[in-house]
C-alpha cells in the first residue's frame, strides 16, 4: 500500500499525526486488515475549509504514487475533540468522483 494521508487544518495546529502514524506501524484502526506493508507516500492537511483543495492535493499525491488515500480521524471522526469536518462528505464526493477509479478509500485511520 501507498498511502497518502489528509488531515484537517484546524487539527494540524495541535496534533503532531502520532496517532495516524501509531496506526499504521500497528497496524491498527483502518490499517488492521492490511497484509501489505504500507508505505506513507504523501501526509498534507486538507487545505482549509471549506476544503476546496483538497481534490488538487489528492492528485498531486496520485501523480506521485498514491494507491491508497485516507482521511485522518480528524476530518470524519472529529478527533480528538469530537468536532467532525462539516465539509468532509463534500470533500469525500470530490475526491471519489475524481480519482475513485485509480485509489482505494479510507474514511478514519485510528480509533
Ligand atoms: S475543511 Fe474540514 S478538515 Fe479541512 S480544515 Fe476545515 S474542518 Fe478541518
Amino acid at each position: 500500500m501507498k498511502l497518502g494521508i489528509i488531515r484537517c487544518m484546524q487539527t494540524e495546529d495541535y496534533c503532531s499525526g502520532s496517532g495516524c502514524f501509531k496506526a499504521i506501524a500497528k497496524k491498527e484502526g483502518a490499517f488492521e486488515d492490511i497484509k501489505d506493508e504500507i508505505k506513507i507516500y504523501g501526509f498534507a492537511n486538507c487545505g482549509g475549509c471549506p476544503g476546496k483543495k483538497v481534490v488538487l492535493r489528492v492528485r498531486e499525491m496520485v501523480k506521485r504514487g498514491v494507491d491508497t488515500v485516507a482521511f485522518a480521524s480528524c476530518v470524519q471522526k472529529g478527533t480528538p475533540i469530537g468536532y467532525p469536518c462539516p465539509f468532509a462528505k463534500r470533500m469525500k464526493d470530490l475526491i471519489l468522483n475524481d480519482l475513485g477509479e485509480e485509489i482505494t478509500f479510507l474514511d478514519y485511520t485510528h480509533y
